[in-house]
């Protein structure tokens, strides 16, 4: 069984912080970035695929995928893909895998057999291969950490949750890959 760690909306300010955290713990992460963002934080992203990190698309402008338009929709996707491709040619790294995250998970509400044919298409994959939708990545656990700046949880309370989680439940004789 492996488990992966992802961390959506990067990159910001922390995350040269988090990339020496994550190199000393020794644990696999898989960044969904804003395609915005991406030129103009491109040092760290680039310090981040020298150092083995995993980079999704995570749309370029963070919308609700259900409020836009399919036209929208795939040129969120497309703009961004080509940022990382050309992020990784920089790097000179390959791509290990074509990953995509919703934001806010919002699948595109009336769009989203399109959008999962588009990304299909695109030659997106899931980590999770029992999961239905194949080329969504959603997560098996959501540490709603996001909750804490806005009050709304106690920074204990995200602990309590993570401690409560059994994760012994993903055996390892499952296909299947821990999204956290
Ligand atoms: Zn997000």
């Amino acid at each position: 069984m492996n488990a992966y760690l992802t961390v959506d909306d990067g990159p910001n300010n922390v995350m040269d912080e988090m990339l020496d955290y994550f190199v000393q713990e020794k644990i696999i992460t898989i960044f969904f970035v804003i395609g915005q963002r991406i030129e103009q934080q491109e040092k760290i992203l680039l310090k981040a695929l020298q150092q083995g990190f995993i980079l999704g698309n995570h749309s370029f402008s963070h919308p609700v995928f259900s409020q836009i338009t399919l036209k929208q929709a795939i040129l969120e996707i497309e703009l961004t893909e080509e940022l990382l491709n050309r992020l990784y040619q920089k790097a000179g790294k390959e791509r290990p895998a074509k990953l995509f995250r919703f934001p806010y998970f919002d699948q595109g509400g009336e769009n989203a057999v399109e959008l999962e044919k588009c990304l299909k298409y695109h030659g997106f994959v899931n980590l999770a291969q029992t999961a239905q939708q194949a080329t969504n990545i959603t997560c098996d656990f959501d540490f709603q950490e996001y909750l804490i700046p806005q009050q709304q949880k106690k920074y204990s309370e995200i602990i309590q949750r993570v401690r409560e989680k059994d994760f012994s439940t993903h055996n390892s004789n499952e296909q299947r890959q821990i999204i956290l």
